[in-house]
């Protein structure tokens, strides 16, 4: 494969810098996260409205979004002061004979590399240049190669230049945190097939994410790659949830149906019930709430035709009964809720694709075994939300099993759109959801999939002073 020479002179740079970057401590790695956050923030009017310009997200959602991505930023810091990407663990040596008897071990976790990371349409800041991805790599000892999001590449731009201020005045090599701004399909297989390049970073569409992890397994050395491909986010109510305010559940659910006009991984795309009177006139009020809420526009284009076609293709169906009245999809689009037996929704496999924007498919069951077998049908999912779940019997023990197996993160109250950034937070679970279902790309154990495991037998101490890496 030829590459681009700018693809190539971003990861030589990477390269460059990652040996150095592997041997560097905690209290450097945190100055670095640290630093970057404090530049987000100095630039923040002119980059919210950058990002404005550019993806129609609106400034208080950017300003939030802002906040979050700094928040990861230092959060990836302490990780990093604290020294807990080395994951340690050692075993002193104990005389005798084996098995008792054994060596010294220490088990420690070595950085993979340069990363080359997929910037998310749409997260412009917190899965962009400086995001969680980038974060955690650079918390990991991992340098960073960045494709910019064509759909904020002005921003991303502005952003990189920020970063590359930031690691001049800390007197850091530029190739830490690299950019690729080429919008071609070829420059993104590129970067995953040079071999500088050790693992892969991405958030976006199916199609992309199969074709960039082909790429990543056809070198002749494959290497990991952590994508999120898409998830339809199942919200199951059982009979006790639409007993209490079934008026404020429709209300939270159009809302997050419709946050970002829709364009949120852990968007709800699926509700689900067993067939009841309070069942259909929950799926009515929130036809009627998703009706009442303007959408903005949405971030490209090719994200709208999507939309548009995916909506078109549920309205078109002739088991699918639309209960939204708004019958345009021109503009900003509008919100879509369909209604669909669990017999026909189970009949049909396309039923079950994720229509990325405000679109909810509703599924009326008529025994709690094909309301399982609905669950159970959609697969990998990042999140499925269980409402009256609470009393732990056996129908509630049944239900969560199947939702265990097919999602990375279970809620029992709320809406699944708002994924916090904590240590304990899962975001991936069984493909598409994730392409690696054991690691998450939201929250502090994110740098996990940048690290590699290491044993160390009788290591000299002026190794094991560095944790087994050298500077
Ligand atoms: P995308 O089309 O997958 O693009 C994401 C990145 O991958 C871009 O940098 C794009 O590069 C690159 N890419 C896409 N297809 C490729 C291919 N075949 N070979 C090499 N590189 C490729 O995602 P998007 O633009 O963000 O949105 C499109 C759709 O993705 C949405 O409608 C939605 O269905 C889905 N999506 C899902 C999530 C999620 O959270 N799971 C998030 C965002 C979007 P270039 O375009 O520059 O070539």
């Amino acid at each position: 494969m030829t590459l681009h020479p700018d693809v190539d002179t971003a990861v030589a740079l990477a390269c460059d810098a990652a040996d150095a970057w592997a041997g560097s401590d905690g209290l450097r790695r945190a100055a670095l996260l640290d630093r970057l956050a404090e530049a987000l923030e100095n630039d923040r009017p002119a980059l919210v409205a950058l990002a404005d310009s550019e993806t129609h997200l609106g400034a208080a959602r950017l300003n939030g979004e802002l906040d979050r991505t700094c928040f990861q930023l230092r959060g990836f810091a302490s990780l990093a002061r604290d020294g807990g990407f080395y994951g340690r663990i050692d075993d002193p040596a104990v005389a005798g004979p084996p098995p008792a008897g054994r060596p010294d071990l220490t088990r420690v976790r070595v950085p993979l590399g340069p990363v080359a990371m997929f910037s998310a349409s749409n997260f412009p800041f917190a899965f962009s240049v400086l995001g969680g991805d980038t974060a955690s790599a650079l918390a990991a000892g991992c340098p960073v190669v960045v494709k910019g999001h064509p759909a904020h590449i002005g921003l991303s731009r502005r952003v990189h230049q920020l970063a590359q201020g930031v690691l001049r005045s800390l007197e850091l090599p530029e190739g830490l945190i690299g950019h690729i701004d080429l919008d071609t399909h070829a420059a993104g297989l590129e970067l995953v097939a040079h071999p500088g390049i050790q693992a892969v970073a991405f958030t976006g569409s199916l199609a992309g994410g199969q074709a960039l992890g082909r790429q990543a397994q056809a070198r002749s050395q494959p290497i990991p790659f952590y994508g999120e491909l898409g998830s339809v986010n199942p919200v199951v109510v059982l009979p006790e949830a639409l007993e209490a305010d079934r008026g404020s559940l429709a209300k939270t659910l159009a809302a997050s149906i419709t946050q970002g006009s829709g364009q949120f991984c852990t968007s709800p795309g699926l509700l689900m019930m067993l067939d009841s009177l309070d069942a259909r006139a929950l799926v009515g009020q929130l036809a009627v709430e998703i009706d009442q809420i303007g959408l903005h526009r949405m971030l490209s284009e090719r994200i709208h035709q999507g939309y548009v076609q995916g909506v078109a293709a549920l309205k078109r169906h002739p088991e699918v009964r639309t209960l939204t009245s708004a019958a345009s999809t021109e503009g900003a689009g509008n919100g879509f809720v369909g209604l669909v037996s669990a017999a026909a929704f189970l009949a049909d496999q396309a039923l079950r694709h994720e229509v990325f924007g405000a679109a909810c498919v509703c599924v009326l069951a008529t025994s709690l075994d094909e309301l399982c077998a609905v669950l159970a049908a959609v697969g990998g999912s990042l999140t499925t939300t269980l409402l009256g779940a609470d009393g732990g019997g056996e129908r509630d023990r049944r239900v969560f099993r199947i939702a265990q197996k097919i999602s990375g993160r279970v809620l029992f109250q709320g809406m699944p759109t708002g994924v916090a950034v904590t240590h304990a937070q899962h975001h991936g679970g069984p493909w598409p959801a994730s392409t690696q279902p054991l690691f998450t790309s939201v929250g502090f154990t994110a740098s996990d999939r940048f690290l590699r495991p290491v044993a160390l037998q009788d290591a000299p101490l002026w190794l094991m002073e560095r944790c087994g890496v050298p500077v």
